[in-house]
């Protein structure tokens, strides 16, 4: 049997380790203390923020496919919120002109759901990977050696994926992630009448009332992200100056108050969206035993980081018969 360790248990690599599991022995890996990744939920006090990615859309034929049993029980649904433009002092109503999705009751339900059934060494952070013998063995945070593994595939973002694995820092030279704030805010009530906007001409390029998502409900839950171009050009900024200027620009842009909120927590996501991708669907070194794949690899986002992981495990499972 194939003994095969993942790293990350976001959409890309839930995904892998589900499909791979037919035919392997597999083992996940992932730093934080729940499967999600960027699909993720937080829980402030009464509020909830789907802090990360706020929907998806589905294009691919495999994607869709895919999507189907979890659109049939109801973990998965459609999301058409009252969407308005803002900026310039000025705001039009916009429509979606395809179907937009999320996960019930939050984004992070869905991966958490698809990796249930899975090994998965939560609040396990990798910090080195080691070659001995054609077997890779993988040190973790607490000085912990997992292994020996025939192959090691990373969905660790491409700069994290380049760290831990120096003979792939060349092939991800060229692909670039830009950083994003997720600023979450709990009121008392809801002063506007839109659901979700985006923002033009501001530091802030999107506003959604988590609540109104569909199976939320709970208190007023403002989320606020700031544009990615100005996160990275803000990144190592202290966290009350970058407050302080979203602050402002959701005053301009919104007229909201956010010192009129109950709750109020900035998340740094260093690596959020893809600027420039690998421009193709994964990375393979099978003479070392080494894969990466991710939502860096194709046009970053949901649906892309499912199709590098889709190509990735149909790849490797015809290599498995
Ligand atoms: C603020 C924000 C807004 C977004 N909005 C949208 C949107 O509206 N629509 C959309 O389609 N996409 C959106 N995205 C992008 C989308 O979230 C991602 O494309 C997708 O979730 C990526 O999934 P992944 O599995 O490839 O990577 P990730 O979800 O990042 O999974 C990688 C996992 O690897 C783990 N990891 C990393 N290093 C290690 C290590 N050394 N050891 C162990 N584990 C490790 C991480 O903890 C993580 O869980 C957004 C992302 C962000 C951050």
């Amino acid at each position: 049997m194939h003994n095969i360790a993942i790293l990350g248990a976001g959409i890309a690599g839930s995904y892998l380790a589900k499909r791979l599991s037919e035919k392997a022995g597999v083992q996940v890996f992932e730093k934080s203390r729940g499967a999600s990744g960027r699909l993720s939920t937080r829980r402030g006090e009464e509020f909830t923020f789907d802090h990360g990615a706020q929907y998806f859309t589905a294009r691919a034929e495999q994607f869709l496919l895919f999507l189907a049993p979890y659109l049939k029980s109801g973990l998965i649904q459609g999301w058409s919120p009252k969407l308005i433009t803002l900026g310039n002092g000025r705001s039009y109503k916009r429509q979606w002109f395809e179907p937009h999705f999320v996960a019930v009751p939050g984004m992070s339900a869905w991966i958490k759901e698809m990796a249930a059934p899975l090994p998965v060494h939560f609040d396990c952070t990798i910090h080195s990977a080691e070659r001995r013998d054609a077997k890779w063995f993988l040190h973790d945070s607490r000085e912990q050696i997992h292994g020996p593994f025939e192959m090691v595939l990373s969905t660790a973002p491409a700069a994290q994926t380049a760290a831990l694995f120096p003979t792939l820092a060349a092939p991800l030279a060229g692909v670039r992630m830009q950083a994003c704030y997720a600023w979450m805010l709990g009121f008392e009530q809801r002063t506007v009448a839109w659901e979700a906007a985006v923002v033009q001409n501001s530091p802030i390029s999107w506003l959604a009332w988590n609540d109104t998502k569909p199976g939320r409900g709970g208190p007023p839950a403002l989320v606020v992200h700031s544009r990615n171009d100005w996160a990275q050009d803000h990144l190592e900024d202290p966290s009350e100056s970058v407050q302080s200027e979203l602050a402002q620009a959701l005053s301009e842009c919104a007229g909201i108050d956010p010192s009129q909120a109950r709750f109020s927590q900035l998340h740094r996501w260093r690596y959020a969206s893809t600027a420039t991708d690998l421009g193709k669907p994964y990375l393979l070194d099978l003479a070392s035993g080494l894969a990466a794949c991710g939502d860096w690899c194709l046009q970053g986002r949901v649906e892309g980081s499912f199709l590098s992981a889709y190509q990735l495990a149909e790849f490797l499972l015809q290599g498995f018969d």
